[in-house]
């Protein structure tokens, strides 16, 4: 038998949250003082609604576009495996209420101007899968987040 690791995600309990929410994971500290915080980005209800693969993968090369210059200390924003949302790391600190909004900035951005031809990366040469993107459906989905709102609690819907 392996050894008990905890992860702090496979703690929460999923039946529990109510989605769209932007949730802190935790912050860890380097060796030499650094801050690093990992967000919980939840855009759908966890066993309720997954993103298809297409309009995930298309959301994750927007949101790479979109929330970097919205968020100081922006390092990475990649899709949760039951394509439920994503884990955003960032340098520093913040609270969710100010990523909750830049998500909010960020999807009304991308469905009010993003065309295809804007979407980064989707060129055999820059992706590793570039046949699979949706933008319908990576909009689509943005819309649904957007009209449900984004809460800055996971618990409570306390609507950004
Ligand atoms: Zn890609």
């Amino acid at each position: 038998m392996k050894e008990h690791v905890e992860i702090e995600s496979f703690t929460l309990d999923h039946t529990k949250v109510k989605a769209p929410y932007v949730r802190l994971i935790d912050t860890s500290k380097g060796p030499k003082g650094d801050v690093i915080s990992n967000f919980d980005v939840r855009l759908t209800q966890p066993n309720v609604q997954a993103i298809p693969t297409a309009g995930m993968h298309t959301l994750e090369h927007i949101l790479a576009m979109e929330l970097r210059p919205k968020v100081e200390g922006y390092i990475d924003c990649s899709p949760f495996g039951c394509r439920t949302g994503f884990h955003l790391l960032t340098w520093g600190e913040h609270t969710p209420h100010e990523i909750a909004l830049a998500l909010k900035e960020s999807l009304q951005d991308f469905v009010d101007h993003v065309e295809w031809e804007d979407v980064p990366g989707t060129k055999e040469k820059e992706c590793g899968n570039y046949r699979d993107h949706s933008l319908f459906c990576a909009k689509e989905w943005a819309k649904q987040v957007l009209e449900q709102g984004i809460s800055d609690d996971p618990y409570e819907r306390k609507i950004v």
